[in-house]
């Protein structure tokens, strides 16, 4: 089952948006993320937050101007949509992403192509924080790859020059 999701090259399949209705059921089923874990071993899955029906993922962030804020993440991987519990996402703003029980900075997997000083976070998914078992996402609040993606085909696609 869980092949479907993965394209002839073994990458995830992130469906565009015009096709999640028709997507999400399986997709949600085969990589909704149940656990998220910051640098210290927080988990930042809320049960009291949920998104799609599931649990989110609650982070905290900092804008540009110095303003905090939280924001409540689709625990399903390639799903966009996101609850702002504090401040406001503007499309284009870099922003500084940190663990909201410890103030961590996320870890940063790697640059994003998508604009200057653009970063890839990291949220582990074990409490060994193990990169290659992560999931990531830009910094950069409307980037389209601002939705969880996992660090595997990440790393995958810099490998093939495709990031
Ligand atoms: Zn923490
Ligand atoms: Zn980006």
């Amino acid at each position: 089952m869980a092949s479907t999701i993965y394209d002839k090259d073994g990458r995830l399949r992130i469906p565009n948006p015009d096709e999640w209705p028709v997507a999400k059921a399986f997709v949600r089923e085969a990589v909704t993320v149940s656990a998220a874990f910051c640098p210290e071993g927080h988990d930042l899955v809320d049960p009291d937050r949920a998104i799609g029906g599931s649990p989110g993922i609650r982070i905290g962030f900092r804008r540009p101007d110095g303003e905090v804020g939280e924001v409540v993440l689709n625990p399903t991987l390639g799903c966009f949509d996101k609850i702002v519990l504090s401040s406001e996402l503007v499309n284009g703003e870099e922003l500084s992403l940190f663990c909201p029980v410890c103030h961590a900075p996320l870890p940063i997997l790697m640059e994003c192509h998508c604009q200057e000083g653009a970063v890839v976070n990291m949220l582990y998914l074990t409490r060994d924080n193990d990169p290659y078992h992560a999931i990531a996402f830009c910094n950069v609040v409307g980037c389209r790859n601002s939705s969880m993606i996992r660090t595997g085909d990440v790393i995958r696609a810099a490998n093939l020059g495709e990031w």
